[in-house]
């Protein structure tokens, strides 16, 4: 576990986040025990790492706004599951910290969505993140309500962005 002392902290960054979405004012209970990180898909398949991002937050970190790492999240919510505290929201903090990307103009940067990307389709075909599922595929309607999340996190957007670079690539050679 991390040691931070008192000067460590800066809530501007929180606070902005907080202005948007509310509930994200509970990621400050966070006790950062990682177990979050250990139940998450995302993490298996990338550097993905909640816990680091809910630190960088705290600490008024901005650069995590340009990092690709919260494209990696796949609002599974495997993590709330496992989490010791009742009212963190991560999925929830990962679409306010997209959200701010794309209002900040940094965005996606497509290159380093490959992976995520990859994820998403099979979510969207298969109802599973990983090529060996962990816990076999999802039922209909939690498909049905992932897929709304998914449109609101601006993951079609992604693709459709994703699609249209490819086509770029193939018109070039
Ligand atoms: S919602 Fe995101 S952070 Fe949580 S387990 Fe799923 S991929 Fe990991
Ligand atoms: S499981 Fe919950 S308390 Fe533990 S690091 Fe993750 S978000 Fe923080």
């Amino acid at each position: 576990m991390d040691e931070y002392t008192d000067s460590d902290w800066n809530w501007d960054f929180y606070k902005e986040l907080v202005e948007d979405v509310e509930e994200n004012k509970n990621i400050i209970q966070c006790i950062s025990c990682g177990k979050c990180v250990g139940d998450c898909p995302a993490t298996k398949v990338s550097n993905f790492n909640i816990r680091k991002i809910i630190r960088k937050v705290l600490r008024g970190d901005k650069s995590v706004l340009k990092d690709s790492d919260i494209w990696y999240c796949y609002l599974c919510e495997r993590c709330k599951r496992v989490c010791p505290r009742d009212n963190i929201n991560i999925p929830l903090l990962i679409i306010n910290l997209r959200n701010e990307s794309f209002k900040k103009g940094f965005g996606p940067k497509y290159n380093d969505l490959r992976k995520y990307v990859e994820m998403s389709e099979r979510f969207l075909t298969n109802g599973t993140v990983l090529d060996d599922p962990l816990d076999g595929g999802l039922p209909p309607e939690r498909m049905k309500e992932l897929n709304e999340i998914c449109n609101f996190a601006r993951i079609k957007y992604v693709f459709k962005a994703s699609k249209n670079k490819t086509k770029e690539r193939k018109k070039k050679k």
